[in-house]
């Protein structure tokens, strides 16, 4: 019917053919990386062949596991809330003709009750998506980049060109943890090489700019990968998403930032999941489904007194943009 294709349409698809440009340009530099490694360094410019040998399984090894995980954070779909999240065809046509957002709350207030909810926006509404037109599960967010509400949305990460949440936060964690790995056993070994092509003590040829900027490139990205895996981690032991570390989750008595928190061992194996020997791979194994998470408040406090909504306490619409070393999570706030 449309032989043309709409605009928007084109728009859309070309933001979603720029947005892969910084993965390309990462597969670029490991390609290269690759290369420089194997064939400059450990076949060119290593003379000793029990040094190429452990070099070369070394190294295979934690390029292995580095690409593993980022194919995994890459290529793993984020998860949208599941079907008992959104609203009942009639109570859905009601929201929508209601236009005064106390009713509006009575109606979400109404369908939440038989789900598991334990925070709330600041105002103490029910947190709802317009966009997706969805009760949004604890700890789920609206990510403008994929127009979706993501689980355990943590953010969006544009080096990866996918969100960081429930589905892939394991992937993502061991991603920075193999590239951190990859980086600095590519470092350690370089420098002699990168010395002695400085005091001239091996000849001049074409592997020494491949030596060169090995060295560079891995100091520098070993040096921007540690400062976000440090924080990562230190997110995980205390159960918090990025989103969270920037805006405390609001539960029934107001907010908490360790609302989540069930203590530091179970903290890593709710992520990791409990068997030791899987949390080295970049396999599925984080607890629960992403929708309901435990709370410190609901097995102290299991009959919190619901929350009266103050009058005209709702606030539609504002979005609050948290910039962290390049993620951007745009997250809707009622
Ligand atoms: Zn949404
Ligand atoms: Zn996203």
């Amino acid at each position: 019917i449309n032989r043309k294709m709409a605009p928007s349409h084109v728009l859309r698809c070309c933001q979603r053919g720029l947005a892969w440009i910084p993965v390309i340009f990462i597969a670029l530099v490991v390609c290269w990386s690759y290369y420089a490694y194997v064939v400059e360094l450990c076949i060119f410019t290593i003379p000793s062949t029990g040094e190429k040998i452990i070099y070369l399984v070394v190294f295979h090894l934690s390029f292995v596991m580095f690409v593993w995980s980022y194919w995994k954070t890459i290529f793993t779909r984020p998860v949208n809330p599941s079907k008992e999240f959104c609203l009942p065809k009639a109570e859905k046509e009601q929201y929508e003709k209601e236009e005064r957002p106390e009713t509006q709350q009575e109606i979400l207030k109404r369908a939440a009750s038989s789900l598991p909810l334990y925070t709330r926006t600041g105002a103490g509404a029910i947190r709802y998506c317009d966009r997706c037109q969805v009760i949004k599960p604890d700890r789920c967010h609206h990510c403008s980049a994929c127009d979706m509400c993501v689980l355990k949305m943590d953010h969006h990460c544009p080096w990866v060109n996918n969100c960081v949440g429930f589905s892939n936060y394991k992937f993502f964690i061991l991603f920075l943890a193999y590239s951190l790995v990859y980086c600095l056993f590519i470092a350690a070994t370089v420098l002699q090489y990168f010395i002695k092509f400085w005091t001239s003590e091996l000849p001049d040829s074409h592997a020494k700019f491949h030596v060169l900027f090995l060295f560079f490139v891995a100091a520098m990205f070993c040096i921007s990968i540690l400062s976000l895996f440090t924080y990562h981690l230190w997110l995980v032991g205390k159960n918090r998403s990025t989103i969270e570390a920037f805006r405390a989750p609001v539960f029934r008595n107001g907010p908490d930032k360790n609302g989540f928190s069930l203590g530091f061992t179970k903290n890593i194996v709710q992520v990791f999941g409990d068997q030791k020997k899987y949390w080295p791979l970049p396999i599925f194994t984080s607890q629960g489904d992403g929708l309901i998470f435990p709370t410190r408040l609901v097995t102290t406090d299991p009959e919190q007194p619901t929350v009266v909504l103050p009058p005209n306490s709702f606030r539609c619409g504002a979005v609050l943009n948290c910039y962290h070393l390049g993620a951007v999570v745009d997250q809707q706030v009622f």
